[in-house]
């Protein structure tokens, strides 16, 4: 699977653009600012993008989608529980193909209730639910600090140690990590309850 990590406007986020290596066709995954250099990278590697995903509605994700859309002349796959307009309806276990690759997607609420992470050839791209040594703000509309512990744990927590997680935001010294590094050093991941994880994210 190719991968394309490109650091964003101000406030650190990463948009993805994601593609299967035999075919060339893949997604775009979080498109919001400097979209030129998203289409670079498309074109760089003769990539066919079929879809845009977002990992949750939050503008910093999805500022970029309808400008995107036109560009490349595809729908927007969001989780069904988005508050913003899109044309497909994601759900928990659905698939996101293209060409010969997929990601499987994961409901991952607590940052927002929409929050999806997606899965697949030992990766995890996980938006704002999960960041290196991090997680995310709960104090947003429909967050909550126990949606989120429950996805944590018990999403993240079935996965093996070597899959690499791509997080939604630039927040730490590396852009990637894997989940066994973040099981020894998140301190999120290792609270041992919800109210050791309350107290540490406040709130
Ligand atoms: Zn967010």
């Amino acid at each position: 699977m190719i991968v394309h990590q490109i650091l964003v406007g101000g406030m650190q986020n990463f948009t993805y653009v994601i593609a299967d290596e035999k075919t060339r066709k893949g997604i775009v995954l979080d498109p919001s600012w400097d979209l030129d250099r998203v289409t670079d990278a498309i074109r760089k590697d003769n990539i066919e993008i079929e879809l845009i995903v977002n990992t949750h509605h939050h503008y910093d994700h999805t500022i970029g989608n309808e400008e995107m859309a036109k560009t490349l002349g595809v729908p927007i796959a969001q989780h069904v529980d988005s508050e913003l307009e899109h044309d497909r309806e994601l759900r928990d276990g659905d698939t996101v193909e293209f060409g010969e690759s997929s990601l499987k997607v994961l409901h991952t609420p607590g940052h927002s209730v929409d929050g999806i992470s997606l899965l697949g050839d030992s990766k995890v791209f996980t938006g704002d639910t999960l960041f290196i040594r991090s997680c995310g703000r709960v104090d947003f509309p429909g967050g909550s600090a126990s949606v989120l512990y429950r996805s944590l744990k018990e999403v993240f927590g079935k996965l093996d140690d070597n899959v690499v997680v791509y997080p939604g935001h630039d927040y730490a010294s590396d852009p990637t990590t894997t989940l066994g590094q973040e099981r020894k050093t998140n301190p999120y991941l290792m609270a041992g309850s919800l109210e050791e994880f309350t107290a540490l994210i406040g709130g």
